[in-house]
Formats: structure tokens, sequence, C-alpha cells
């Protein structure tokens, strides 16, 4: 019972090829893969491919807007850009609360944005749109690890999921005695980071991503959900546990925070 909870299938890397990505998902054990939104466009996208795939299940977010932009100004994320207003994407979500299982992705970036006063006010309408729904984050952080805990804190966010979290040992010490998530990407078999990460955050606490078609285990292939069983190994071999327990109890913490 392998779970991606946070892949990006909407991207053309990987929907050109999407019915070997999931048939390969599938074959490895992967259960379900959450696709999630980062503007409109995806978040359209991500809907249709959870109603269309069982497989999939369906986060909408809101991607801090002038981060997306430069990272779409690099062809990092090939997409049509629209100047977007959180709150029209909030009644949008509220429209489709019962198609989705999180909210995601969400969250501050301080690398590729620099405008942190909107990018803030987006994020606390989103905290307390999730606290409204009583559905869990998805919680993106680059660079802005210290002001994300703030605000999550302050407001008092329960159900947090820091995916791919690169935050100094205190702040992954906070998180973790904070009650939350982290998801741990698939290029752990390198990242000496999430392998720290993974030794001193309970497994009770972790589950697992891609973040598809981003950081891949293997440098000479595009990441897929399928990739997830190498993560699996991963934590397993840090935690000193069979894979089959690792595998278990991930998806235990998944249902706990997701179903
Ligand atoms: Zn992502």
């Amino acid at each position: 019972m392998i779970v991606d909870v946070h892949a990006h299938l909407d991207h053309p890397d990987i929907e050109k090829r999407i019915d070997e990505v999931i048939l390969n998902a599938k074959n490895a054990g992967v259960k379900l893969i959450v696709t999630n939104g980062i503007n409109h466009a995806t978040n359209v996208k991500s809907l249709l491919l959870s109603k269309k795939y069982d497989i999939i299940k369906c986060a909408l977010g809101f991607y801090p807007q002038d981060a997306l932009k430069k990272e779409v100004g690099s062809g990092e994320y090939p997409l049509a850009l629209a100047e977007e207003h959180i709150d029209d994407e909030i009644n949008f979500i509220e429209k489709h609360k019962n198609d989705i299982i999180a909210i995601g992705e969400v969250g501050l970036d301080y690398q590729n944005g620099h405008d942190k006063e909107t990018q803030k006010d987006a994020f606390l309408k989103i905290i307390n749109l999730a606290k409204t729904l009583d559905k869990p984050l998805i919680i993106h952080s680059r660079k802005a690890e210290e002001d994300v805990i703030t605000m999550l804190e302050e407001n008092h966010a329960k159900k947090v999921v820091l995916h791919c979290f690169c935050g100094k040992k205190s702040l992954v010490a906070r998180a973790s005695k904070n009650g939350w998530s982290f998801s741990v990407p698939t290029n752990i078999v390198r990242a000496e980071n999430f392998q720290l990460l993974v030794k001193e955050v309970p497994l009770s606490q972790l589950l697992t991503e891609t973040d598809a078609p981003y950081l891949s285990p293997f440098k000479e292939k595009k990441n897929e959900p399928a990739f997830i069983v190498e993560t699996i190994k991963k934590i397993a071999e840090i935690k000193q546990m069979e894979t089959e327990e690792v595998e278990n109890i991930l998806y235990m913490n998944f249902q706990r925070l997701f179903l």
C-alpha cells in the first residue's frame, strides 16, 4: 500500500505518457497518487485527472504567484500564466471541496519570489480555508521555512504536511514537536538532508512523495510515482526496519491524516 502524496501529473512530461506512468505505479504497488495543482489551469487539470483515474486523488492549490512566474519563465514548468487572484481560487476550491482530499500545493517561496506580503496574505487565507474544510495542507516552504512554521503555529493549523522540507535541524524539530508530517521526496537516495530528516523525525510523522516529474531518484530518468519504492527502501534502511513494516506504517500515517 504505497502512496505518493505530492506529484504533478498534469505536467506535460508526465501527462503525455500518463497511461504508462499509472501502469508502472500500479505494478510497483502504488495505491494512491495525490496530484497537486499550483494555479487555476493546473487545478482544473488535476480535478479532471482524478475523475478519470481511480488511483489519482486531487489536491487543489495556489503556488506563490511571483515564484511561479519565475519558474515558468525559466522553462521549469511549461504553463500559460494569467494574473490570478487568491479569492477566486478559494471560491473554486470551496466549490470542489467534495472532490479533493487536500489543499496543495501552497506556501511561501522566498527563493524564486520576493513579494513576501502578497505571498503571506494568500497563505493566510489558505490556512483558514483548510481549517474550515478540515483538509490537510501540502506545503511548499523554499527559503521561507521559518515564516511558514510561524504562520501555521499562529493560526493553529493541525493537518500539516511539509513537502520537501529543507529547513535547518531546529526547524525540523519544531515542526515535528507540533505533530506535523513531512513528506519525504524520492531524491532521498542521494540527498543527505532528507536522510537526516528521516533519522530525526518519528516514523509516525513521515509520508512519501515524488514531486514528479522533479526530484527523481535516478539521474537519467524523470520522476514518477512508481519510484516511491526507492524512498521506502531508504527509510527502512535508516530506521533499521523491514520495508514491509515501514510501508504499512506509512500507509496508516496517510490514512490518519487524509481519509
Ligand atoms: Zn511540487
